[in-house]
């Protein structure tokens, strides 16, 4: 299990965040923001473990009855908005109850903590009914809010928190994780690999058979061609993946947009998987030519959408990306 403690070696501002709770002086609303997958909520929830933590020693102590019942989200003086994840946005419906609370004491006599998850999905009316208690802080409450990029929040909001970004994950520390969780040296690489810095990804990919081999059909074919001659293999490798085809064009397209970034000097070097046998071609390739193949997947995306056969589209794109990004080679 991921502790607050595995959080102290992502960067200097969540690490003084860290310090700051455990030493009882944070403020009184964080804003926890950074890419899907790095651990923004992990990190809310066991910050809200140390803030409720009643047992003795540094926390939070993860064994006391105050860590066991946010772990097990049964706290009382947690409080959480009804809107379930899948809801587009949390309006002011889903905070009635947080709102009655705010008004009342804590249940337990301590501190109580609203935590706000995708916090950006919360209507501008939900953010204004909880700007009164974000103005007007009673000791004994803190809020912690999560969310992807914080174009969504309220400047009035963002304002009056301690907003705190949560940086991706280095490969390693990815890797390390995966195989503390079980998983073999080789696999533990792969997914780091293919996770980009996302260690909920990672996980998930790790818990997701499937998945995981999608995207190693991915690299197998789209990224490993090395003459035109091997688009008939790689396309008979793909077309009877049409249930899994958007899954499939997502995968590359986010591929392609990180050699384009890196054809940019705009992002690190991608790193090759196991499967991938043209990664040289891929890092040599011009902007002009990723761009190409990047606009022809999204092109497959749309002709998805109007029903095109997948076995053509996936062969088309196979053939641009060999004229495109192929170096020439003697025969
Ligand atoms: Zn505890």
């Amino acid at each position: 299990m991921i502790t607050l403690d595995d959080f102290l070696t992502q960067g200097e501002a969540v690490s003084a965040l860290i310090a700051d709770v455990r030493a009882g002086r944070s403020a009184h609303a964080i804003a926890l923001t950074g890419m899907p997958g790095v651990g923004k909520r992990t990190l809310a929830r066991l910050l809200a473990c140390a803030f409720l933590c009643v047992g003795e020693g540094k926390k939070p102590c993860m064994q006391c009855k105050g860590c066991k019942r946010v772990l097990s989200g049964s706290h009382p003086d947690l409080l959480t908005p009804s809107a379930s994840e899948k809801e587009r946005s949390v309006k002011v419906d889903h905070l009635r109850e947080i709102i009655h609370a705010l008004s009342l004491h804590a249940t337990e006599g301590g501190s109580r903590v609203v935590l706000l998850n995708n916090a950006e999905r919360m209507t501008p009316q939900a953010q204004n009914a909880l700007l009164k208690s974000l103005e007007e802080p009673d000791e004994s409450t803190r809020f912690i809010l999560t969310a992807s990029g914080d174009a969504g929040l309220l400047p009035t909001v963002r304002s009056r928190c301690r907003v705190v970004r949560v940086p991706p994950w280095p490969r390693e520390r990815i890797e390390r994780e995966l195989i503390a969780q079980g998983a073999s040296k080789e696999n533990a690489r792969e997914l780091s690999v293919l996770s980009g810095g996302s260690l909920g990804l990672a996980l998930s990919m790790q818990g997701d058979s499937d998945f995981l081999k999608l995207r190693q059909l991915c690299e197998g074919t789209f990224f490993s061609l090395r003459s035109a001659r091997d688009v008939p293999e790689a396309s008979a490798k793909l077309k009877d993946k049409r249930d899994d085809a958007d899954e499939i064009l997502s995968v590359v397209e986010q591929r392609v947009r990180e050699y384009l970034l890196f054809s940019m000097q705009a992002g690190p070097e991608p790193v090759p998987a196991a499967e991938t046998r043209s990664h040289e071609s891929w890092l040599a390739a011009r902007p002009r030519a990723l761009e190409n193949v990047l606009a022809a997947v999204i092109d497959a995306h749309r002709y998805r959408a109007s029903n095109v056969a997948w076995q053509a589209i996936e062969e088309q794109l196979l053939y641009i990306i060999s004229e495109e990004i192929l170096l020439w080679q003697p025969s």
